[in-house]
């Protein structure tokens, strides 16, 4: 594969492209703790930090450490009618799996007992690898791993579950935080930590002066200018072929491939899960026989009823104004692409930001669901057993994130005739 990197590279000033609306600029060398925006939309281009290669090994290791914890410590107890139940986080999958509901298993596994401790781990070995005398080999692969699960990581929007779970509880049974939720609350601060103190910038900048970048040999300055997606690296790929990033491996596109087909079509396909998920109930909760089924509307309801206001803002925010934000605030992304307009560029790269951004905290009813389900399980006295609504709730919430992620912004900025080298 043959490509050219701009040489400014890596002595501080660099240009690169914004990831928002495409235009190439210089972002000069910056001193820790500063930040450098898109001079046209404001997107965020770089922010330094103090000792970017220390502190987030040390927040990452802290979290790792509560690991062991969260795994094997009891997580919550349950007591009613002199009955009770204890769960710990390994027992979550195998419940929710014996209950019927794959899907949630499946959720759980991947977003709460994975993949936050994965990317803590890819954090700390990528950090210590740079330490070493001889790095070892992949470290390239394994930070660009780290960079693209972020949004995947939910163990924050969890806890925001748990919190929900035991308000619907706390008035009707006795109900006991168990050590594994503490230490969760810890990983999920050390998490937050690690990822405020990192400076990705720099830690690309520490693995291309440690570690040889492949293929270099025969660059040419050949086809336009692309920034990496990944590591923000300004490439020239070769139009004719599919390249590389040179520095992470990422495949480059001047624009996302297909992106407005791919985000109508996830679209589409959120609209009609999001009917199921309001009109079917979410779970049923079984009480000495009787069962009553619940929706998402009512189970809101039933807090703002037991006196937990904020609790079913909350809840309100994350399962109904979110949702419907995100599938509106896409369609007209889409359209104002179609129509060519060129109003609000600014005011719409910032909202698919946040749209961005909000996505994943939706998932708090689908936690809520599986914590019952799996808390509850008192036999004829009361248990709490997931329908389909949650499932489709959870397709919602995941079809979302992956039409904000198809969706590329600087096709609204192309499409309004102001895309690069229109200026
Ligand atoms: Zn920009
Ligand atoms: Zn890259």
């Amino acid at each position: 594969m043959m490509y050219a990197v701009r040489e400014d590279w890596p002595t501080g000033r660099l240009l690169c492209e914004c990831p928002s609306c495409g235009t190439l600029q210089m972002v000069a060398a910056l001193p820790a703790c500063a930040s450098a925006r898109c001079i046209r939309c404001n997107q965020l281009l770089r922010r330094t930090r103090y000792e970017p290669l220390v502190r987030p090994l040390a927040a990452a290791l802290a979290g790792l450490a509560l690991y062991g914890v969260v795994l094997f410590l009891p997580f919550m107890q349950i007591e009613l009618w002199s009955r009770d139940h204890t769960a710990t986080m390994l027992e979550f999958p195998a419940e929710l799996q014996t209950n019927g509901f794959w899907e949630l298993a499946a959720a759980f596994l991947l977003f709460v007992l994975v993949l936050p401790p994965l990317r803590l781990a890819l954090l700390a070995w990528v950090l210590i690898g740079l330490r070493l005398r001889r790095p070892p080999r992949g470290l390239r692969a394994l930070f660009r791993w780290h960079e693209r699960s972020g949004p995947w990581a939910m163990t924050e929007v969890f806890l925001v579950g748990v919190f929900v779970a035991y308000s619907r509880l706390a008035d009707l049974a006795q109900i006991d935080i168990g050590p594994a939720a503490w230490a969760l609350g810890g990983l999920m601060l050390a998490s937050v930590c690690a990822e405020i103190a990192l400076d990705p910038a720099a830690v690309w900048e520490a693995i291309d002066s440690r570690t040889p970048r492949t293929a270099l040999a025969g660059a040419k300055d050949e086809g336009n200018p692309v920034g990496c997606p990944c590591c923000a690296l300004l490439c020239h790929p070769r139009p004719d072929r599919l390249s590389r990033c040179l520095r992470c491996g990422a495949l480059l596109w001047p624009r996302k491939p297909a992106s407005l087909a791919r985000t109508w079509a996830l679209l589409i396909a959120a609209v009609i899960c999001v009917v199921f998920a309001y009109a079917e109930p979410v779970m049923t909760v079984s009480n000495f026989g009787e069962g009553e089924t619940s929706t998402i509307f009512g189970g809101m309801i039933e807090l703002a009823e037991l006196g937990w206001w904020p609790i079913a803002v909350i809840v309100f925010l994350a399962s109904i104004t979110i949702p419907m934000f995100k599938l509106v605030a896409l369609a007209v992304m889409l359209l104002s692409v179609h129509l060519r307009s060129a109003t609000g560029l600014r005011a719409r790269t910032r909202i698919y930001r946040f749209v961005e951004v909000i996505g994943r905290w939706s998932m708090i009813d689908v936690f809520m669901v599986s914590i019952l389900t799996v808390l509850v399980q008192l036999g004829f006295i009361a248990t709490v057993q997931p329908e389909v609504g949650v499932v489709a709730f959870g397709a919602v919430v995941i079809l979302t994130m992956l039409a904000a992620y198809s969706f590329d912004p600087r096709l609204m900025w192309d499409a309004a005739g102001r895309g690069r080298g229109a200026e």
